[in-house]
């Protein structure tokens, strides 16, 4: 049986970087994917570089920093050695939150002063009535926001995995594409290979990196849980129309440097369904 230094079980971002790492370190890798390299929630993501304490639990604050600091270079490697162009942008992003209302002596409820002017960092974006953003508010509800400026990048994650790919083939990593793998194989309490629906392979290390399905490969399953997310794709009548990721609490838009607007996502508990629902697109679109 052929044998490598290291396989890895998914071709999504987290599965290739690693791969890439290994071989940097000397090692002969191996990459297994059950369908097509980088095509499912890496392919699918809308790539903001979230740190910001406010949105990252405690315990992957450090991690994020750490991560998000490491962007451009992880991001100009990859384009070096693919010689494909990812889209990162540094623009920032401004993060709505509803303001705290307090009653006025009338009665009515207002919003306290906003810190930074949307007006001035987005002008597109004065006109745009802030309720549509705010998907849980009712006709006629008096909801405003505050907005936060955040010094975060965003990517545009088909870019980066196309040049993930095509820079880990760059670098002789091997991959084995449509191939299920359906347990890690374990001789004298260490990992030594993976077995397929279609062969086996040796390897001195395995690393599960299988995303929402990593729980299904044996022998040791542990708790993961697929969460749906859809979004609507617009192109915006002028690039750089809107400059900023814009995050509200129920909605984000992603400007990317083409023109295109990402407007997302859903976060849904529904398994493994792919489908996309268009009436949940049209509620995105409003
Ligand atoms: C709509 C949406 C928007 C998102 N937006 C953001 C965002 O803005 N910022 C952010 O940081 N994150 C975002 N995410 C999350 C982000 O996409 C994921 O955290 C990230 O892509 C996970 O990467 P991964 O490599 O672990 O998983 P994946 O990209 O899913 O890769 C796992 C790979 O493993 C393969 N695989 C699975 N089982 C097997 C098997 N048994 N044998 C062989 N191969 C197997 C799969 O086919 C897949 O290619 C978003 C996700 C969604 C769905």
């Amino acid at each position: 049986m052929k044998s490598w230094g290291a396989i890895i079980v998914g071709a999504g971002i987290i599965g290739l970087a690693l791969a890439i790492e290994l071989n940097k370190q000397g090692l002969r890798v191996l990459v297994v994917e059950k369908g097509e390299p980088g095509r499912e929630a890496s392919w699918a993501a809308g790539g903001m570089l979230v740190d910001s304490p406010a949105e990252t639990r405690r315990e992957l604050q450090e991690l994020a920093k750490a991560s998000a600091r490491m962007y451009p270079e992880f991001v100009h490697e990859l384009q070096d050695e693919s010689g494909l162009k990812i889209d990162l942008r540094s623009q920032g992003t401004l993060l709505l939150s509803r303001a705290e209302t307090r009653q006025s002596p009338g009665g009515t409820q207002q919003a306290h002063d906003s810190p930074l002017s949307l007006a001035e960092l987005e002008p597109a974006l004065q006109e745009l009535d802030l309720q549509e953003l705010d998907l849980q508010a009712g006709q006629g509800d008096a909801t405003r926001f505050t907005a936060q400026f955040l010094q975060e990048r965003c990517v545009d994650p088909r870019d980066l995995t196309a040049a993930a790919v095509a820079a880990a083939r760059h670098r002789g990593i091997d991959f084995s594409s449509g191939d299920h793998v359906l347990d890690v194989e374990v001789a004298d309490g260490k990992a030594c290979g993976v077995r397929t629906n279609k062969t086996r392979f040796a390897a001195g290390v395995v690393v599960n990196c299988a995303g929402a399905w990593a729980g299904q490969i044996g022998p040791h399953p542990f708790p993961t849980r697929p969460v749906k997310g859809q979004m609507l794709c617009v192109v915006m009548p002028e690039k750089e129309m809107v400059r900023h990721v814009v995050r509200a609490p129920e909605v984000y838009l992603i400007p990317r440097s083409d023109g295109r607007m990402l407007i997302g996502a859903t976060s849904e508990e529904a398994g493994f369904d792919k489908r996309v629902v268009p009436e949940t697109i049209l509620k995105l679109r409003q």
